[in-house]
C-alpha cells in the first residue's frame, strides 16, 4: 500500500492510505467535525498555526481533546510553529504545546509544520521530550537540517519540493529511510507516479520496496 501521509485532498483511491488533515479554525467551531471525516478512515486533526485564535484557543483545544481519541484519528496535526504567518509566535507555542499533550495523552504521532522555527522546536522537543514521534510535514531544507533533524528522532515527510529542488533531494538521500514519509499536502502533485517515482530514482531503489519500506514506518508508529 502506497501511503499519503498528510492531503488535504478527500479524493480517495484504493491503492493509497491518505491521512486526510482536517484543521480546526474558528469557523468549524460548533460544528460537528466527525461530518467531515466522511468515509476516511484516516484522519489527522489539529490546530494549524495560522488558524490559532487568540480569544478562542481554548475551544479549539478542547474540540481536539474531544476528536482525537477517535479510531480514524491517525495523528494530531498539523500542528506546529510558523515565523512568517499567523499570531504571535508565544501563542503559537503554548498552542502547540498543549496539543503535544494532547498527542500523548491519546499516544498518537504529531504532524508538525515548521516554517523558520526549527531551533524553537528542537528545543520544545529536547524539553517536553515527547514519547509520540514528531513528524515534519513539507521538508524542503537541506541536508545539515535534515540529518540533525533526524538524529534528533524527528520524522521528514517529503512532498512537491522532492520534485523541484536538487537540495530537498540531496537531503532525502542524505537520512535514515526509516524517517522518511511521503505527501501531497494541499498541491496538485500525485504520490504514486510524482513523489514516490522520483524518491525511487533518488534513491536508486525499486518503488515497490520503497512503498513496503515506507508502509512499514506507518506500521510502526502507529502500533
Ligand atoms: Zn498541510
Amino acid at each position: 500500500m502506497f501511503l499519503d501521509i498528510h492531503t488535504h485532498s478527500l479524493s480517495s483511491d484504493a491503492n493509497i492510505k491518505k491521512v486526510f488533515n482536517l484543521d480546526i479554525t474558528v469557523n468549524t467551531l460548533g460544528e460537528d467535525l466527525k461530518h467531515f471525516f466522511g468515509e476516511n478512515e484516516s484522519v489527522s486533526v489539529g490546530i494549524h498555526p495560522w488558524s490559532v485564535s487568540e480569544e478562542l484557543f481554548f475551544e479549539q483545544i478542547e474540540i481536539l481533546e474531544f476528536l482525537a481519541a477517535d479510531s480514524r484519528v491517525k495523528a494530531i496535526g498539523e500542528i506546529g510553529l510558523d515565523k512568517l504567518k499567523g499570531p504571535d509566535l508565544k501563542l503559537q507555542e503554548e498552542v502547540f504545546l498543549k496539543q503535544i499533550r494532547v498527542a500523548e495523552a491519546v499516544k498518537k504521532p504529531a504532524i508538525v509544520h515548521c516554517v523558520k522555527s526549527f531551533n524553537e522546536l528542537i528545543a520544545i522537543k529536547k524539553v517536553v521530550r515527547p514519547k509520540v514521534p514528531m513528524i515534519i510535514h513539507g521538508f524542503n531544507r537541506k541536508v545539515d537540517l535534515a540529518k540533525e533533524l533526524t538524529q534528533k528522532g524527528f520524522f521528514l515527510s517529503f512532498g512537491r519540493d522532492l520534485l523541484e529542488s536538487d537540495l530537498v533531494k540531496e537531503a532525502l538521500k542524505s537520512i535514515p529511510l526509516e524517517q522518511v514519509f511521503f505527501e501531497t499536502d494541499d498541491d496538485k502533485v500525485l504520490i504514486v507516479s510524482q513523489v514516490y517515482k522520483t524518491a525511487a530514482d533518488i534513491l536508486k531503489i525499486d518503488i515497490e520496496v520503497l512503498k513496503d519500506r515506507i508502509y512499514q514506518n506507518y506500521l510502526e508508529l502507529y502500533l
